[in-house]
Protein backbone atom coordinates (compact mmCIF):
# COMPACT_ATOMS: atom_id res chain seq x y z
CA UNK A 1 0.00 0.00 0.00
CA UNK A 2 1.47 3.63 -0.84
CA UNK A 3 1.90 5.77 2.14
CA UNK A 4 2.70 9.33 0.39
CA UNK A 5 4.21 10.31 3.47
CA UNK A 6 6.71 11.92 1.59
CA UNK A 7 4.27 13.93 0.40
CA UNK A 8 3.55 15.24 3.80
CA UNK A 9 6.41 17.54 5.60
CA UNK A 10 6.84 16.35 9.33
CA UNK A 11 4.72 19.15 11.39
CA UNK A 12 7.22 20.15 13.73
CA UNK A 13 10.27 20.20 11.71
CA UNK A 14 9.31 20.39 7.72
CA UNK A 15 10.96 17.40 6.89
CA UNK A 16 9.56 14.78 5.24
CA UNK A 17 7.98 12.70 6.98
CA UNK A 18 8.39 8.76 7.63
CA UNK A 19 5.17 8.40 10.59
CA UNK A 20 1.75 9.51 10.67
CA UNK A 21 1.04 8.83 14.68
CA UNK A 22 -0.52 11.15 17.12
CA UNK A 23 -3.37 12.58 14.42
CA UNK A 24 0.09 14.17 12.83
CA UNK A 25 2.73 13.44 9.95
CA UNK A 26 6.13 12.89 11.61
CA UNK A 27 10.00 12.47 10.50
CA UNK A 28 11.65 10.11 12.72
CA UNK A 29 13.08 12.51 14.90
CA UNK A 30 11.87 11.12 18.52
CA UNK A 31 11.93 15.47 18.86
CA UNK A 32 9.22 15.46 16.76
CA UNK A 33 7.64 12.67 17.68
CA UNK A 34 7.07 13.87 21.33
CA UNK A 35 5.85 17.12 20.19
CA UNK A 36 3.15 15.60 18.34
CA UNK A 37 2.61 13.59 21.40
CA UNK A 38 1.94 16.78 23.51
CA UNK A 39 0.77 18.62 20.60
CA UNK A 40 -2.07 15.76 19.91
CA UNK A 41 -3.23 16.81 23.78
CA UNK A 42 -3.93 13.20 24.87
CA UNK A 43 -7.30 11.08 24.02
CA UNK A 44 -9.68 13.13 22.44
CA UNK A 45 -6.55 15.71 20.81
CA UNK A 46 -8.04 14.60 16.91
CA UNK A 47 -10.92 15.83 17.99
CA UNK A 48 -9.57 19.21 18.76
CA UNK A 49 -8.06 19.56 15.81
CA UNK A 50 -11.45 19.17 13.84
CA UNK A 51 -13.17 21.29 16.26
CA UNK A 52 -10.02 24.12 14.96
CA UNK A 53 -10.92 23.32 11.31
CA UNK A 54 -8.19 21.61 10.34
CA UNK A 55 -8.47 18.64 8.23
CA UNK A 56 -8.23 14.95 10.68
CA UNK A 57 -7.17 12.98 7.36
CA UNK A 58 -5.37 13.79 4.13
CA UNK A 59 -7.44 16.02 1.50
CA UNK A 60 -6.58 12.90 -0.99
CA UNK A 61 -8.93 10.90 1.23
CA UNK A 62 -11.88 12.96 1.73
CA UNK A 63 -12.79 13.22 -2.22
CA UNK A 64 -15.41 11.15 -3.39
ZN1 LIG B 1 10.49 16.21 12.27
Amino acid sequence: METGFEEYPCEICGKPSKNFIFAAHVCNDPECIEAARIARGGPGGHMKRKAEGKPIIPVELDRD
